[in-house]
């Protein structure tokens, strides 16, 4: 009845079962074991009509023009420039940490020798990592690398992840470089949008093909079987000769059988204020207070008309393992051991063609939004085209 499994509804498995079933004409058996499409970008409009991310702010960017006109088939856009700030020391300074939050948080004179330096070694319109710049020999510029380590990375990076910035992949604090620039926004691609209608609405216009048959509401496991000693699979009871695609865990699919990977995961805390704006961008960021990493007002995001805003509290803690009904594994947690134990997964995972695995758990990877369609777009045109 089926040719194709695929299991998960985000990123990962929509634009591969939407490939599959149009392209290649498969019929699609599409399970996902929430009550909704599009995974972690799932957004909703709530009680005073603003469209919130249930699963934390969702910004749309990318250089990538393929990617870009792919999803264009699906949606419409409009155009959003993320900015944040970051609380330091009592004030609020541009997000990548740039020359603007040097002026702003250093003497004049002080700032302006920073400057001179960061220009001379890096150039201007630079981005340079943190771990990086705290490398520095230059006296001057270790006192900047060491102020911004210890007022931006290190307490945000405790919270977010449970340790020090430097126990954890370097990728990861590299994505939050300090910038040698006055460019104030908190990414410079391309293309900066959103779905002019919400991420949701787009995963249903790319899942809305006669070939795709989605099942919510439904645990894998309760109708797919995975052997993970022969990697065979079977539907309803039945041998499953097509495709699987899995999109969840590695570890669960493979029955842990290595042991758990780590994941992060978040309590999100919405809340509602009866007036019309709550703060001065979409995101502020507080490193140094609080036990919650930032704080998100969707009204920046889509800009609607409405009487109360809706703000959104983040707060990171570690999964608990698929046991806990509800647990959500946001992110995989790179250090060195557990990408080791992935490698285990990963080794064992080739051994079966029939199985593919796609997305941040499956992968085990960081990925954003316009990498994912990408890495999607990539796996089918070099395994099923
Ligand atoms: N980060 C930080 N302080 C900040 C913002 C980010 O230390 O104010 C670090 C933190 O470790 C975080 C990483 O940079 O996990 C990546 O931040 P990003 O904003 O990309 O995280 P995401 O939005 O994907 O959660």
């Amino acid at each position: 009845m089926f040719d194709t499994i695929v299991v998960g509804a985000g990123f990962a498995g929509s634009v591969l079962a939407r490939q599959l079933a149009s392209v290649n004409n498969k019929k699609v058996l599409l399970v996902e074991k929430r009550q909704h499409i599009a995974g972690n970008c799932y957004d909703s409009y709530d009680e005073n009509g603003v469209l919130v991310h249930k699963y934390g702010p969702h910004l749309f960017h990318t250089s990538n023009k393929e990617v870009f006109s792919y999803l264009n088939q699906f949606t419409d856009w409009s155009e959003y420039q993320h900015h944040v700030l970051a609380v330091i020391d009592g004030q609020k300074v541009p997000l990548p940490f740039n020359l603007n939050a040097l002026e702003m948080l250093f003497p004049k004179s002080m700032a302006e020798s920073l400057e001179k330096k960061l220009i001379a070694r890096f150039g201007f319109g630079m981005k340079v990592p943190i771990l990086e710049l705290t490398q520095t020999d230059d006296a001057e510029l270790k006192v900047l690398a060491d102020f911004i380590y210890d007022k931006v990375f290190v307490n945000y990076t405790a919270k977010q992840w449970g340790c020090s910035p430097d126990e954890i992949s370097s990728e990861v604090m590299s994505r939050v470089p300090v910038f040698v620039s006055r460019d104030d926004r908190y990414f410079q691609d391309t293309y900066q949008v959103v779905p002019t209608h919400g991420y949701t609405k787009m995963f249903q216009s790319i899942l809305d093909h006669p070939n795709i048959h989605l099942m919510l509401n439904t645990n894998y496991n309760d109708i797919v079987s995975v052997d993970a000693k022969s990697g065979t699979v079977a539907l309803f009871g039945n041998d499953f000769s097509g495709d699987f695609i899995f999109t969840g865990m590695i570890d669960e699919l493979f029955s842990f059988t290595f042991g758990e990977l780590p994941y992060r995961t978040i309590d999100f805390s919405f809340k509602t204020l009866q007036k019309e704006y709550f703060q001065e961008v979409a995101t502020v960021n507080y490193p140094n207070n609080y036990d919650f990493t930032r704080i998100t007002e969707f009204k920046w995001i889509h800009d609607l008309q409405t009487k109360n805003t809706t703000l959104l509290r983040e707060y990171p803690r570690d999964y608990k393992g698929v046991a806990n009904e509800d647990e959500n594994p946001c992110y995989p947690v790179f250090k060195d051991e557990n990408v080791s134990r992935y490698n285990q997964y990963k080794e064992l995972a080739v051994q079966f063609p029939q199985i593919t695995l796609l997305g941040r758990l499956a992968e085990y990877r960081y990925y954003d939004m316009d990498d994912m369609v990408a890495r999607a777009l990539e796996v089918f045109e070099h395994k099923f085209a």
